[in-house]
């Protein structure tokens, strides 16, 4: 299976429901936006993901202990930055009006949002 990228909703953060900004992918696999899982769990913008309280889990998958090792995906950032980059650049603009503080609101607009596991990075074609 591969990243096709077709649409928005390929590439959409299961928190904000948008365009992921700077996608960080947790142990389990899911992805999110940086700002949006960092604000999940109550972690400062400012520090590392690693600071996640021990008992906060994915918001996806609801796994423990998956913020640790999580890595944040710079080549997804930057192909969704060509591919979708009207979207990613209001994601960026929002980001820093931090958007998720209104979480709650976005939250369960839309039941099943689209969100790719890590496993399908590693067959993702190189684009240049
Ligand atoms: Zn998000
Ligand atoms: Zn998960």
């Amino acid at each position: 299976m591969q990243l096709k990228f077709e649409s928005v909703d390929d590439v959409c953060c299961a928190v904000c429901l948008e365009v992921m900004y700077m996608p960080v992918g947790l142990k389990c696999g899911h992805l999110f936006c940086m700002s949006c899982i960092k604000q999940a769990v109550g972690v400062e913008s400012s520090k590392p993901l690693g600071r996640a309280p021990r008992q906060a889990s994915c918001p996806s998958c609801r796994q423990r202990g998956v913020f640790a090792g999580a890595v944040e995906l710079y080549e997804l950032n930057n192909l969704i930055r060509r591919k979708f980059t009207r979207q990613w650049l209001e994601q960026r603009k929002q980001a820093t009006d931090d958007h998720c503080a209104q979480l709650g609101v976005h939250r369960r607009r839309r039941t099943s949002g689209s969100h790719y596991v890590l496993s399908n990075l590693y067959n993702m074609p190189v684009v240049n």
